[in-house]
């Protein structure tokens, strides 16, 4: 099981010549997005700019909270739209 390295680099040398074939890894939010290459997996996301760069293990963390407080968020508004029908309802009755 010595060989996925130097796989990995052939298959990176690929990537250096016709360019990496990225597809969305993960949702963060509606506009940060985690691409994950098909051939090496080197992975990529958005930044705060709306930018692509390299993932590293910093932008890893800042996408995890990303997501918790989006949905988070998310959740409370379902919760707020949820109240609000049931509280129309109390005055139709
Ligand atoms: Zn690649």
């Amino acid at each position: 099981m010595k060989k996925p390295t130097s796989q990995q680099n052939a298959l990176k040398f690929v990537c250096d010549l016709i360019g990496h074939r990225y597809e969305v890894s993960k949702n963060v939010t509606s506009h940060v997005k985690e691409y994950t290459c098909k051939c090496c997996n080197h992975q990529l996301t958005t930044d705060s700019k709306g930018n692509l760069t390299a993932l590293t293990p910093k932008y890893r963390e800042i996408n995890r909270i990303l997501e918790r407080v989006y949905n988070s968020r998310r959740m409370r508004l379902k919760e707020k739209s949820f109240t609000s029908s049931i509280y129309e309802l109390r005055n139709i009755a």
